[in-house]
């Protein structure tokens, strides 16, 4: 496994595999690896004859300096798991070399950033899709891996590619979660063990509104209603969002057609996402 942190000597790696006509997998990551990366890995390495993750912290998509700055790292064990995995090259930019200056063209994403985690982290989608662009111009993969966790954020990069018509395939990997429910996330190393305990509450949340959704209720205000009532704040547990939208991460108010709902909640100083897939039994019958 190789280890680059620089654009020009990727492109050379790159340039081999590619010549040889041999499928380019991405998996784009901030590091901090857990099993819901790996499975991303896994998948790439299932189709892929190439694989790349890369691991960058990336500035542009934190809105808060005290987020990025705490923001979990751990090279060293991560280039473990890549290892492990049998990835084949792992693209370690520092910011100087993604961003030399600070970037004067941006992606500016519109609809689909209105709504979940858009209405409260703003620009943040546009950082994301900014750097995912500039991940696909440099390694020019055939296919890219990206978790059904982030919904909101796979929406967005699959819109990116069809809107600048770029050759990539998107490809979505369910979450994977710890056996009590909880989605695995970098984050989770922040948390402490009472916090970490009460972090279950947005699954069992979005868990209650699925099983609402299930059992026919058509009324998105009243899934919410129901299912925020779930979570009971106190001092460690906030809710900051719980919504019913559909596949354009617009809101529903009448569900009759397979929805996500998705949440974000802070857990002392910690914020987490998640969401679940829901179909309505109506649905159901005409699938
Ligand atoms: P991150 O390092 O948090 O930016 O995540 C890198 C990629 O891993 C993103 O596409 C995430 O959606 C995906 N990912 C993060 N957590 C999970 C999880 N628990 N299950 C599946 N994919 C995940």
């Amino acid at each position: 496994m190789q280890v680059v942190e620089s654009i020009s000597h990727l492109r050379v790696l790159l340039d081999e595999p590619r010549r040889s006509g041999r499928t380019i997998g991405l998996v784009p990551t901030m590091g901090a690896l857990h099993a819901g990366h790996q499975r991303l890995i896994e998948r790439a390495r299932e189709d892929c004859e190439f694989v790349a993750v890369s691991i960058f912290v990336n500035p542009l998509q934190f809105e808060r300096k005290d987020d990025l700055d705490r923001y979990p790292r751990d090279l060293e064990a991560d280039l473990d798991v890549c290892r492990r995995a049998g990835v084949d090259v792992v693209f370690t930019p520092s910011v100087t070399e993604l961003y030399p200056t600070p970037p004067v063209c941006v992606v500016d994403v519109r609809q689909l950033a209105d709504h979940l985690c858009g209405r409260f982290r703003p620009g943040h989608f546009s950082g994301v899709a900014t750097v995912v662009l500039k991940l696909f111009q440099i390694v020019l993969p055939d296919r890219s891996y990206f978790g059904d966790k982030d919904a909101q954020q796979l929406a967005v990069v699959r819109r990116l590619a069809r809107d600048f018509n770029i050759p990539v395939t998107i490809i979505g990997v369910p979450t994977v979660r710890d056996p009590d429910g909880l989605a695995l996330s970098s984050r989770n190393r922040r948390l402490t063990p009472s916090e970490r305990a009460r972090a279950t509450a947005l699954y069992k949340a979005l868990c209650e509104a699925r099983s609402h959704i299930a059992g026919g209720i058509t009324d998105a205000e009243e899934v919410k209603r129901r299912a925020r009532a779930a979570i009971s704040p106190d001092e460690t547990v906030r809710l900051e969002y719980l919504e019913v939208v559909d596949a354009d991460m617009q809101p529903v108010t009448v569900i009759s057609a397979p929805v996500i709902v998705a949440g974000a909640m802070w857990v002392g100083e910690t914020r987490l996402i998640d969401n679940l897939p829901c179909i309505p039994p109506s649905a159901d019958l005409e699938a």
